[in-house]
């Protein structure tokens, strides 16, 4: 799954269209690394949250193995006693209970029509015995009697084999009904199984029936909606590895929330048009029918879908054959899926256009959108036909179906979904149109369908174990989308992209004490949504790129190869991956990877490599790095290494700059020593900032790596650069080096021409002039800005606003106008002024790179008609990416009416579409004169929030960081404290981003009242204010 790209900025890519309100938001849910957002075209974000760790530590390994072998071991002596006292009949639901205090022999329930078949030869059939456990706390059914299974994860013994979904979805009155024939086995004699269903009726039993054979009878049925489970019981025992069918009919309402099977709508030629679809990841399927909703209990599927005649319907495979039911409908019978886990299944019924063609390897692909939006489809089904060839040489796999659908849904929560060979996408995710959507709007669409994509074999083919590994779907995706869209074009340098958007993202994320491992130990539903954050995608993939490079050439994708084919249709833990890649490395070279990558795994945070020099000497020791010096690393995730990490340390030097060197610091090692030669005037650590860890120097070398930089700045990398930058500023923050350092560094940047490394030193000063915004030293900080940005401003405006520049540069171009819009460059603003009133009076349309700062310009200095002529645009508007602009330009405006009317009318469904709700709370906040409306407005509606996004962690942790990103003053942090922290607690959606919001806000203020008078001096030394 992608996340939206305002929430995915958060988790760590930008939106280099966006405009100013669409930094503002993601910056701002990053706590403020940029001021108002204008300035920083990257978006951060500290989304974390998690349950308790870790799966794979050994240590807590061992300690969960002897509570299993204790719970055997009793499990084992009730099931005697049970066998005994049953007279060796064989045993049903106490393998699978928890401990028991009771066990008794009860009768057998009346029969009802719900029944069971095997669909193997009938054998003689042995008695079941019904056991009845008393808990604790026992779980009570909606019937009012005991739920016999209080696990929420399902009991071993049952297997789904294969799932036969007959539907009927009507359109106009929103009512599913059907039914689904499940055949499963059992790995022991069992007289009961437990499955997922959630918000449906399961009908009558009388519709319920028996498929051939002798099969016992369902007995009973009880349903416990805690834990969204069903369970049926038999009149007799089912025989061990005998394939049994049940059919269970169901009936609900489409969802109105956006997720399991929901209805969505749009607008063609002002009538309102309706669709249904699905989203199921991670735990909705169950939503959509009765199923064993694991990702490990994987099954084929098929599909008979009931339809109007004049719908379509789509599933993951191909149409077979389609029959007229009656006048108005029509059925569609689908082929078989692969094996295959419940989440990717996806089904949708709708009226859509597409456009197909067939790849160089014979895969069918199609877009789908809204018949008026089909135009735009071009480029996601060229990313299509390019990438699925890319990645069947890359991983060494064919494309294991024959068809690979995308479509356009008008409501989506996430950015986009994996469903194996059905991909759902938000519209402004997947839909293009030239001249119209921006150059960054339009690498994030390629990066979006080639992380999809890569799912289709890493996620699909080779799924997660248990969702605790969720970082390997999701890192990977992250990591290899890169090299799809660098596969896609080249000119786009996208692997020198990952170091600003990716990696750096996640170092800030991860530096929070309240930060969590990647590998976390979750259960329930809510626990999963959480870790849909900034660690699975930025670190996961991050942690990726530094394993990659540490390898010798080509092991890493040898190793996934390997892991793919061995494990192909089946699922797979982390441990699995390190060990596949390990034996292709079979000449030892890279030793355990598993010891070393449990470091990076299984503690949260990483490490400041601290290197000092005596003489020719250099001596390396690592310490946890948090962001700030009153921050202490949460007791809810203990280390297990005491954070220490097994580092690959890389370094070159200015004798021999582009020689590589590694070091590899162990975990043990208090500290590492190596020699330079003595004429060396610099050492410069993580080259190209491949290592997820930062690097401090002593004193003499950060001043021989700034030299370096205002001498020739050229001679080191860009990501080198960017990566010096960041590092000097977070260690700055964090009170690890004083701030003359980084702020002495930024001087060089008056000849830097890089996006990289510009974009790394905006980011960084925002964050410093977002908290100093109310001080007097807030227009000193101007005024430095406006240096820094002059030579750029002015080769801008030599060579034309519109002039033609390569991909990267344009980022820089936005970069550049936005800050000097936002910082109040007069000749910037009465351009973009100037450009606004064009496009208003006289239709003049403004270039697409420049829209998003035009339109935020446009409002903020504009009249009230402005506003409702934005507002006109965005109701009227085909392109998905322009809607997406304006959505946030609006927010733009300093008018307190403006501001308050726009945010009520975020919760107004017939106004702003709630998959938008997040995304105008946080742009509203990034604004300086509507952050205090926005704190108001969420701690006003809070209730209706929480009601609406409960199961949306990521909308959620997005609200409130950016309500609370700028606050930097005791009062305000006391009011925005007390508040959230009076409405959480442990089980609460978001309580992480609260923790983590707590965190930086305390953090500004400790910042602001030790460095305001030294920073603010050195800003009025260098601009002579
Ligand atoms: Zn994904």
């Amino acid at each position: 799954m992608e996340q939206e790209m305002a929430a995915a900025m958060s988790a760590g890519y930008r939106v280099l269209e966006e405009d100013p309100a669409d930094q503002l938001d993601f910056q701002d849910s990053s706590s403020f690394r940029d001021d108002e957002g204008y300035l920083n075209p990257r978006i951060q974000s500290a989304g974390s949250h998690g349950g308790r760790i870790m799966r794979f530590s050994k240590e807590r390994a061992c300690t969960k193995r002897s509570a299993v072998l204790l719970l055997c071991v009793v499990l084992l002596a009730i099931f005697v006693i049970a066998v005994i006292a049953s007279l060796a009949r064989p045993q049903c639901m106490p393998p699978l209970q928890k401990p028991s205090v009771k066990v008794e022999a009860t009768e057998e329930t009346k029969t009802t029509s719900y029944s069971v078949a095997t669909t193997s030869a009938a054998t003689k059939e042995p008695t079941a015995t019904v056991i009845s456990v008393t808990t604790k706390s026992p779980a009570i059914a909606t019937n009012g009697e005991l739920f016999p299974w209080t696990d929420i994860r399902l009991p071993e013994t049952t297997k789904p084999v294969h799932y036969e979904l007959d539907m009927v979805t009507n359109l106009s009155n929103f009512k599913v009904t059907g039914s689904v024939n499940i055949t499963f086995r059992c790995t022991t004699g069992v007289n009961s199984i437990v499955m997922h269903t959630k918000s449906m009726n399961l009908t009558s039993p009388e519709r319920l029936q028996t498929l051939g054979g002798s099969a016992p009878a369902v007995t009973k049925m009880l349903i416990y909606e805690a834990h969204e489970q069903v369970y049926f019981e038999f009149s007799n025992a089912l025989k061990p590895s005998t394939e049994y069918s049940i059919i269970i009919s169901f009936s609900y309402k489409l969802s109105e929330t956006l997720a399991g099977y929901y209805r969505s709508s749009y607008t063609e030629k002002g009538s309102q048009r309706f669709l249904a679809t699905t989203q199921f990841e991670p735990t909705s399927a169950r939503q959509a029918f009765p199923c064993f909703d694991e990702p490990q209990l994987k099954a084929t599927f098929s599909m008979k879908m009931t339809r109007d005649k004049n719908l379509l319907s789509l599933f993951n495979t191909e149409l077979l054959k389609t029959t007229l039911i009656d006048d108005n409908s029509e059925q569609d019978v689908f082929k078989t899926t692969v094996k295959m886990s419940t989440y990717l299944v996806a089904f949708v019924v709708c009226d859509f256009a597409k456009i197909s063609n067939i790849t160089s390897s014979g895969t069918n692909i199609s877009v789908y959108t809204n018949p008026e939006k089909i135009g735009q489809a071009h480029l996601a089904l060229d990313v299509l036909q390019k990438t699925i060839p890319f990645y069947e040489s890359f991983f060494g796999v064919e494309y294991p179906l024959s068809k690979q659908d995308m479509i356009a849904i008008p409501d989506f929560s996430a950015g986009a979904m994996e469903n194996w060979g059905l991909i759902t996408y938000r519209e402004a995710s997947i839909l293009y149109q030239e001249g119209v959507t921006s150059s960054g709007r339009k690498e994030w669409i390629v990066q979006t369908v080639t992380h999809e994509l890569a799912h289709q074999w890493f996620g699909n083919l080779v799924t997660m174990e248990w969702w605790n590994d969720l970082w390997l779907n999701e890192g990977f995706a992250s990591f290899v989308m890169f090299l799809g869209s660098d596969n896609y074009n080249k000119e786009w340098k996208m692997m020198d992209q990952f170091t600003v958007f990716t990696t750096q993202n996640a170092l800030w994320v991860d530096s929070h004490g309240n930060s969590h491992p990647i590998s976390v130990d979750v259960k329930d539903p809510s626990e999963i949504n959480a870790i849909f954050d900034g660690i699975s995608y930025d670190k996961g993939s991050a942690i990726i790129r530094m394993l990659k490079d540490y390898l010798p050439d080509n092991v890493f994708q040898k190793g996934l190869q390997s892991y793919l084919k061995k494990f192909q249709f089946s699922n797979a833990n982390t441990n699995d991956l390190w060990n596949s890649i390990s034996e292709v490395a079979n000449d030892g070279a890279v030793g355990s990877l598993s010891d070393m990558m449990d470091t990076w795994t299984l503690q949260m945070g990483y490490p400041v490599v601290n290197l000092t020099r005596k003489g020719p000497q250099v001596c390396a020791t690592q310490e946890h790095f948090l962001h700030s010096p009153n921050v202490k690393p949460s007791p809810d995730f203990p280390s297990p290494y005491n954070y220490r990490w097994i580092i690959p340390l890389t370094y070159f030097t200015s004798d021999a700059m582009s020689e590589k060197k590694t070091k590899l610091m162990d975990k043990s090692q208090t500290e590492v020593r190596f020699n330079l030669d003595i004429n060396v005037r610099w050492i410069k650590a993580n080259m190209n900032q491949s290592g997820f860890y930062r690097v401090n120097y002593d004193v003499d070398n950060w001043n021989a790596l700034i030299n370096q930089l205002k001498e020739d700045h050229t001679q080191l990398t860009a990501a080198d650069r960017a990566n010096l930058v960041d590092d000097a500023f977070s260690l700055a923050w964090a009170d690890k080096l004083s701030h003359s350092i980084p702020l002495d560094m930024s001087l060089y940047l008056l000849k830097e021409h890089e996006y990289g490394p510009l974009s790394a030193a905006v980011s960084n000063l925002n964050k410093i002039g977002s908290v100093m915004r109310s001080t007097k030293g807030y227009s000193s900080f101007v005024a430095y800005m406006l240096k820094l940005l002059t030579p750029q401003i002015d080769h801008i405006n030599q060579t034309g606003w519109d002039a033609e520049t390569t991909h990267l540069g344009g980022f820089l171009k936005t970069t550049v106008l936005s800050s000097a819009v936002h910082l109040g460059h007069p000749e910037t603003v009465e351009h973009t002024k100037t450009l606004f009133r064009k496009w208003k009076e006289h239709g003049t349309l403004v270039s697409a790179d420049l829209r998003a700062i035009v339109y935020c310009s446009g409002i903020v200095h504009g009249t009230r008609d402005d506003w409702d002529f934005g507002w006109k645009k965005y109701n009227t508007t085909l392109a998905a990416s322009e809607k997406t602009v304006l959505l946030r330009a609006l927010s733009c405006t300093y008018d307190p009416f403006l501001i308050n009317r726009y945010l009520h009318w975020s919760l107004d469904e017939d106004k702003i579409s709630s998959q938008n709700t997040g995304t105008v709370i946080a742009a509203v906040a990034g604004n300086p004169a509507g952050a205090h409306a926005a704190l108001t407005f969420v701690i006003e509606n809070w209730d209706i929030l929480i009601e609406r996004y409960e199961d949306s962690p990521f909308e959620i942790s997005q609200i409130i960081k950016s309500v609370t990103s700028r606050i930097s003053r005791q009062f305000e942090y006391d009011q925005a404290s007390q508040f959230f922290i009076s409405h959480f607690n442990d089980s609460n959606t978001g309580k992480r981003a609260v923790q983590q919001a707590l965190e930086n806000m305390k953090s500004n203020i400790l910042w602001l009242s030790t460095h305001e008078v030294e920073v603010t001096n050195w800003f009025e030394a260098n601009t002579g204010s």
